[in-house]
């Protein structure tokens, strides 16, 4: 897998103080997509597992809690990044206690693989389907267009 962007520190991407990544490769080619630089699985730079190693220190790091960890992209869910995101929450779940873990996909949940399941099971909170420009706002939290929904599955 590869990723565009790892930021240690963010307050943007769901609730409180979190790390959040941004991995490589999405299909959706949604119109007006803010993130087309990511599209390609080819993009940005390997997701090493120094880096891998590095969230999880960084979850940990109790002079700047975290609330958990956030998964953007490109897509997250993308059937070539499935495997390497799935790792990473598991240690996460694993290593990390108490933290969450929000994942943004341009899939919806309901059309998901038995593979993207078994990932989306372990996580906090989905926020699902393409953007869509017609219906996009700015005042919403957390998603760009009103068809994306906040599935919390545990908060
Ligand atoms: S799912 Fe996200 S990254 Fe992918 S094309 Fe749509 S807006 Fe862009």
């Amino acid at each position: 897998m590869n990723y565009h962007q790892y930021y240690p520190i963010d307050v943007v991407n769901g609730l409180g103080t979190r790390c959040t990544l941004f991995v490589s490769g999405c299909v959706h080619q949604c119109r007006g997509c803010y993130n087309q630089s990511t599209w390609s699985l080819d993009s940005g730079h390997p997701f090493t597992q120094a880096l891998e190693d590095q969230i999880i220190h960084d979850l940990n790091d109790t002079r700047i809690p975290r609330r958990g960890l956030s998964l953007s992209g490109g897509d997250p869910l993308h059937p070539q990044n499935v495997a390497s995101v799935l790792k990473l929450v598991k240690r996460v779940k694993s290593e990390c206690p108490g933290k969450d873990i929000w994942l943004w996909t341009g899939y919806l949940l309901a059309e998901l693989s038995a593979e993207q399941r078994e990932l989306v099971d372990l996580i906090d909170v989905l926020i699902d389907g393409k953007f869509e420009k017609e219906l996009a706002d700015p005042s919403l939290h957390w998603r760009g267009s009103s068809n994306q929904v906040i599935h919390h599955f545990k908060l």
